[in-house]
C-alpha cells in the first residue's frame, strides 16, 4: 500500500480528501499541519511515495530540497496558484539538490494530481520489489565510488554551512533559491526571499546592482564585485559583497549565481580611515587658513565657512572682549538660503552670566557635547530667546557641541557647532577634531594680537621720535635766533648791557625749556623701557607734603595760589616714593599752571579699602571733554595750553606711565572754565604677579 504525506492543504482540498471524493484506493493518506512535521516523518520512515505541498506553504522549493536530502525517492507535488506556477517551476528548474520527481501543479487541476499520485504508488511499489535489488547494486557502488545522492548532500550540506552567501536567480533577477547565509544576510531569515527581485531588496542602490548584474553576464571577470548596504536585524548597516557568475538551469534557462559575503567589518574601518583622512585634511586646510592673515577677525570667518559644511551645518565663533561682553565673530551656515537666519540672528546677544551654552564653555574652559541636542538647550544664553528661537526652531536641531578657544592659557572664546541634519550626530570623534581646531584658531589668534601689539609699539615709537625732534627743533631755533641777535649786538661798537642781558635771559629762558624737554624726553623713553620700580613702605600723605613744600615759597609766581593738603590720615603702601614724587609734581605744577588766574588748589589723599585714592584739583580753565582722552598721550597739548601756557605735553603721559607701573589709575574730571580734578588710584599692596 502507498503512503503519501499532504502538508498544509488549504481547507477545500483537505475537504475533498477526507471525503474520499479524490479516488485513493489502497493508499493511505497522512495530513500534516507543517513542512516540519512531514520532514520529521520522512526522516523516521523510507516508506513514503509522495509528499504534496500545500499552496500555502512558504518557501516549498526550499522544504523540496530538504525532503530529497532526507529521501531521493519521495515524489513532490508543489500545488500553487495558476499564477505562480511559472514562477515556482523556473525555481524547480534552477535549485540545486533537487531530484527528478518535483512537479508544480494547480490548485485546480485535482485530476491531475490524482493521476500522479497514483502513479507514485505504483512507482513505490516496483520500488519495493526491487529494493533488494537496488540495495546491492548500491553497496556494490558504495564500495566502486560514492553515490550521486551521497554527493549531492555533501554538496547541499557544505553549502548551508559555508561563511558565504549563495542565491540563483533566473534571467529577471528573481530569486529562486538562497542559502541561509545569504537568507540571514538579506533579512529574511524568517521568511523567504525566494521570488523577489535580488534588486528590489536594495531600493537606494537599485541602479548600481542591476547594471552591476547586467556587466556580470559576460562572467566573472564582467564587472569588479559590487557592495550593497542593508540594515541588519538590530538595526544597524550592513555591507554585503556580491559576486555574480552566469548559469544555466537544468534546462538550459540562463541564470545568475549569486555570491554574497558580509564586508561590514572591512568596510567600517575603511569609513573610519576615510573619515580620519577627511578630518586631517579639513585641519590642514583650517591651518592653512589661519596662517594666511594676521587680521584673525577675517581668518575666523574662513574657518567658520570651513567647517560648515565639513562638521557642521552652523558654525559660530565668538569672542569675549576684555569687558566680558561676548561678540559673535563669524555665523557661518551650510547654505546660502540661511541667510535671513543669519543676519535675524545677529538680533540678539549674549548674556555672559548666563549659566549654560557658550559663556558657561568660555568660563569653565570645559567643551560642551550635546549628541541630541534641542532647540531651548541653544537659546538658553542669549538676551532675546524668542527671536532666536523662531530662526532655530525650523532648522531641526539634531546635535550640538562647543568648544573653548585658548590664547595664553585664558579662555578667549568659543566656537559652537550645530548639526540640523539627521545622520550628523556628535561623539568624541567630532569633538576632538573641534578641539584641534579650536586649539590652532586661539593660536591664531594669539599670533595675531602678539603681532598687532608689536605693530602698535613701532607705531608709537616713530611717532613719539617724530614729535619729539619736532618739539626739540623749536626751542632750537629760538635759541639759534636769540644767538644772532646777541653776536650781532655784541659786535656793534654801542652795544648796550641792557639789550645784551635781556637777549642773554631770553636766550637762558629757552634753554631751560629745551633742559625740561630733554628732561621729559629722558623720562617717558626710561619708562618705555619697563622701568624697574623700588618699591618701599610709604606714607603717601607725607610725600605729599614734601611736595607741596617745595612749591610754597615761589617768588617767581605773582598769582596767588593757595595750596592746601586734605589727607586726615598716613596711607601707607608700598610704592616707588620717587616716581610718586614725580607724578605728584607733575599734576600739581599744571593745577598751578594751568590756573593762571589764582584759585585754590587742593590735594586729597586718603585710602578707600585697599586703595590709596589722591586727588589734585584746581580752580583753572579747565578740559574740554573732547580734548580728555588724549591728555595721557605723548605730546597731547590741549588748546587752552597751546595759547601760550609752556610745556612740553609729556608731563601727564610720563605720570600715567608711572601709575600704571603701580597698577594703578588715573582719570580726569574737567570741564571748559570750570577747572580739573585729576584722580589717581593706587592699590595699596602689589599684586602677586
Ligand atoms: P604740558 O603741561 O607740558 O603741556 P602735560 O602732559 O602735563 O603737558 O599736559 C598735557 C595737556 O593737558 C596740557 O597741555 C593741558 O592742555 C592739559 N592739562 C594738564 N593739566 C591741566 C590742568 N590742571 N588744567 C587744565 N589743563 C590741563
Amino acid at each position: 500500500m502507498g503512503c503519501i504525506i499532504l502538508v498544509h492543504l488549504d481547507a477545500d482540498l483537505s475537504r475533498t480528501l477526507r471525503d474520499g471524493r479524490l479516488d485513493l484506493p489502497g493508499i493511505e493518506l497522512i495530513e500534516l499541519a507543517t513542512p516540519d512535521l512531514a520532514l520529521q516523518r520522512l526522516e523516521g520512515s523510507g516508506d513514503f511515495d509522495a509528499l504534496v505541498l500545500g499552496a500555502s506553504v512558504v518557501d516549498p522549493v526550499r522544504v523540496a530540497q530538504l525532503a530529497h536530502r532526507v529521501n531521493r525517492d519521495v515524489a513532490i507535488h508543489i500545488l500553487s496558484p495558476p499564477d505562480r506556477i511559472a514562477g515556482l517551476s523556473r525555481a524547480i528548474q534552477f535549485a540545486p539538490f533537487l531530484g527528478e520527481d518535483v512537479t508544480c501543479r494547480s490548485l485546480d487541476d485535482l485530476y491531475g494530481l490524482t493521476q500522479a499520485l497514483h502513479a507514485d504508488a505504483g512507482r513505490a511499489r516496483r520500488r519495493t520489489t526491487h529494493r533488494a535489488t537496488l540495495d546491492a547494486l548500491s553497496r556494490r557502488q558504495a564500495r566502486a565510488a560514492p553515490p550521486q545522492a551521497h554527493v549531492s548532500q555533501l554538496l547541499d550540506r557544505i553549502l548551508e554551512h559555508a561563511p558565504i552567501g549563495v542565491v540563483t536567480a533566473d534571467l529577471h533577477g528573481e530569486i529562486l533559491d538562497a542559502n541561509t547565509q545569504a537568507r540571514r544576510m538579506l533579512g529574511a531569515l524568517s521568511g523567504t526571499p525566494v521570488g523577489t527581485r535580488l534588486v528590489d531588496l536594495f531600493p537606494s542602490q537599485r541602479e548600481q546592482l542591476v547594471q552591476y548584474l547586467d556587466a556580470s553576464r559576460g562572467g566573472p571577470a564582467g564587472a569588479a564585485p559590487v557592495v550593497v548596504t542593508r540594515s541588519g536585524a538590530d538595526g544597524s548597516e550592513r555591507a554585503i559583497e556580491m559576486m555574480a557568475a552566469p548559469v544555466s538551469s537544468r534546462t538550459g534557462d540562463p541564470g545568475a549565481l549569486v555570491l554574497m559575503a558580509d564586508v561590514t567589518a572591512r568596510v567600517r574601518a575603511e569609513r573610519r580611515r576615510d573619515d580620519a583622512e577627511r578630518r586631517l585634511r579639513f585641519l590642514a586646510d583650517a591651518s592653512r587658513l589661519l596662517a594666511s592673515s594676521l587680521d584673525y577677525d577675517t581668518t575666523l570667518v574662513h574657518v567658520a565657512r570651513l567647517a560648515a559644511p565639513f562638521l557642521a551645518d552652523w558654525c559660530v565663533v565668538y569672542l569675549q572682549d576684555e569687558d566680558g561682553q561676548i561678540r559673535r565673530v563669524a555665523l557661518e551656515t551650510g547654505s546660502a538660503d540661511s541667510d535671513d537666519g543669519r543676519n535675524r540672528g545677529s538680533e540678539t546677544s549674549i548674556n555672559p552670566e548666563a549659566r549654560a551654552g557658550v559663556p558657561e564653555v568660555i568660563r569653565s574652559g570645559r567643551p560642551a557635547l550635546h549628541p541630541d541636542a534641542d532647540t531651548e538647550l541653544l537659546i538658553a544664553d542669549v538676551d532675546r530667546p524668542e527671536v532666536l528661537r523662531a530662526i532655530i526652531e525650523p532648522l531641526g536641531v539634531r546635535s550640538w557641541m562647543c568648544v573653548p578657544m585658548f590664547a595664553n592659557g585664558q579662555a578667549i572664546g568659543a566656537i559652537s557647532f550645530i548639526s540640523t541634519t539627521p545622520e550628523r550626530r556628535y561623539g568624541d570623534d567630532d569633538l576632538r577634531v573641534a578641539e584641534d581646531l579650536a586649539q590652532r584658531a586661539g593660536f591664531a589668534i594669539e599670533h595675531a594680537r602678539l603681532y598687532q601689539e608689536v605693530r602698535d609699539a613701532l607705531r608709537a615709537r616713530e611717532e613719539f621720535v617724530s614729535v619729539a625732534a619736532h618739539e626739540l627743533r623749536t626751542p632750537l631755533t629760538t635759541i639759534k635766533a636769540f644767538g644772532q641777535l646777541l653776536e650781532r649786538e655784541l659786535r656793534r661798537i654801542d652795544a648796550l648791557p641792557d639789550r645784551v642781558g635781556g637777549l642773554t635771559s631770553s636766550l637762558q629762558g629757552q634753554i631751560d625749556r629745551l633742559e625740561a624737554l630733554v628732561e621729559d624726553l629722558l623720562d617717558a623713553s626710561r619708562l618705555g623701557q619697563q622701568l624697574e620700580l623700588r618699591r618701599e613702605p610709604l606714607d603717601l600723605v607725607a610725600l605729599s607734603r614734601q611736595v607741596l613744600e617745595r612749591f610754597e615759597p615761589d617768588p617767581s609766581r605773582t598769582i596767588e595760589h593757595a595750596i592746601v593738603l586734605d589727607a586726615p590720615a598716613p596711607v601707607i603702601g608700598a610704592w616707588d616714593a620717587s616716581r610718586l614724587d614725580q607724578a605728584i609734581t607733575n599734576l600739581v605744577s599744571n593745577a598751578l599752571k594751568y590756573s593762571p588766574a589764582g584759585g585754590e588748589v587742593r590735594l586729597t589723599v586718603r585710602r578707600v579699602d585697599d586703595q590709596a585714592e589722591l586727588e589734585v584739583c584746581d580752580q583753572g580753565i579747565g578740559i574740554p571733554p573732547d580734548e580728555q582722552a588724549r591728555l595721557f598721550q605723548p605730546f597731547a597739548r590741549g588748546t587752552a595750553a597751546m595759547r601760550g601756557i609752556p610745556g612740553t605735553g609729556l608731563g601727564l603721559y610720563v605720570t600715567a606711565q608711572i601709575v600704571d607701573r603701580h597698577e594703578g589709575s588715573i582719570r580726569v574730571r574737567s570741564a571748559s572754565g570750570e577747572g580739573s580734578c585729576f584722580t589717581v588710584t593706587l592699590p595699596l599692596a602689589m599684586s602677586e604677579h
